[in-house]
């Protein structure tokens, strides 16, 4: 089995080729960073336009260095949302345009689908149902994950999500845009004792996070030694991510394993610090590589695939969404799903 992958619901524009083996056969990524930076940000209407330049000659290089021809996909995988809503409708409908000019299934993958599932592409091991922390620029969540398409949100972020915490914060203290990786760098340098920041909502019985709190604190600590602030933010986060998953993990005894994914799972002493969790409540932790957790395609592919396998597929006329709950349950829809 072999599908293509397509992602484009943010500032990523991505194309691979996954296999039932959980080979990635092809990948391209084409990253925007230097187009945003001047505005310390994603310009939408910016991504978006970037997305029509470079999609397709993405996929046209996947195709050719996995040496395939679209006759010989299984399925085509686009991401339908939630993310910007103009970037998203490129890629949906180029996947559209190949399904229908191919004459193989679409799968319109939810992106956050794509985190949940991108330790399955790593880990063949991982088996169903798992607890995942989800943690992005847009999404801070708690999820049992009981198979493909059945997920159930034990908590989320009542204001910003980590990675935006991150993003935030490395614009206060100058180290620039995109923020997490450049937080985690200065961390290095500091000390995390060094400056006294809030956990906020650590020990309560309500499991949801909040990160807005720590954020004004790091604002009104500004002034002092950037690695010591970008060190004790960073140790603040991962405090609170530790302390609210151990407390999902009580609520869900049937795990079998603590994964996190999304951006922000790229960062090392988050990283460390749940598998020092998981490895204390003796379930282990999965987390897929560092090329996995920040915005690709593989992870669409591989969720494509996933889905394709359970027997789920879309009709042409699938919509683009800007939001998109992962559980419905938790999240009701809001006005026609954008
Ligand atoms: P979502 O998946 O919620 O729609 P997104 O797709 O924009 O949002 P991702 O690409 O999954 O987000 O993650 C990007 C986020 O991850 C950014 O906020 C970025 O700062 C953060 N991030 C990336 N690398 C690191 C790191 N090493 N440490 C901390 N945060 C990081
Ligand atoms: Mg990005
Ligand atoms: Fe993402």
């Amino acid at each position: 089995m072999i599908v293509l992958g397509l992602e484009s619901s943010c500032d990523e524009t991505a194309a691979a080729l996954v296999d039932g083996n959980r080979t990635i056969l092809a990948e391209r990524i084409a990253g925007q960073e230097e187009a945003h930076r001047p505005y310390g940000g994603v310009v939408p209407e910016i991504a978006a336009r970037a997305h029509v330049d470079r999609l397709a000659p993405l996929v046209e290089a996947v195709m050719a260095e996995a040496g395939l021809g679209f006759g010989d996909l299984d399925a085509v995988a686009a991401t339908a949302g939630p993310g910007l809503i103009g970037g998203v409708m490129v890629g949906l409908v180029t996947g559209k345009a190949l399904a229908l000019a191919s004459g193989k299934p679409l799968v319109a993958v939810n992106h956050l689908e794509g985190h949940a599932l991108s330790a399955r592409l790593a880990d063949p091991t991982l088996e169903f149902p798992y607890l995942l922390l989800l943690t992005s620029g847009g999404h801070c969540q708690l999820l049992g994950v009981d198979g493909v398409g059945r997920y159930r949100r034990l908590a989320t972020t009542i204001d910003d999500a980590a990675g935006e915490a991150f993003d935030k914060v490395a614009k206060i203290l100058g180290l620039g845009f995109p923020g997490g990786p450049a937080v985690e760098r200065a961390a290095r340098e500091g000390n995390p004792k060094a400056v006294p920041l809030p956990r906020p909502l650590v020990g309560s019985g309500d499991s949801n996070f909040s990160f807005a709190g720590l954020k004004s604190a790091v604002l009104r600590a500004a002034g002092g030694s950037v690695p010591d602030l970008a060190a004790s933010f960073q140790q603040a986060v991962v405090d609170c991510l530790v302390d609210r998953t151990r407390l999902a993990m009580d609520r869900m005894p049937e795990a079998t394993r603590l994964v996190v994914a999304g951006g922000v799972a790229a960062n090392g002493a988050i990283r460390a610090a749940l598998q020092r969790l998981g490895d204390e409540r003796g379930i282990g932790f999965s987390a897929p590589p560092l090329a996995l957790c920040t915005d690709n395609a593989a992870m669409i592919a591989w969720a494509g695939l996933e889905r394709l396998r359970a027997g789920y597929t879309d009709a042409l006329d699938v919509p683009a969404r800007a939001r998109w709950p992962l559980d419905p349950a938790a999240e009701p829809a809001r006005g026609a799903g954008v």
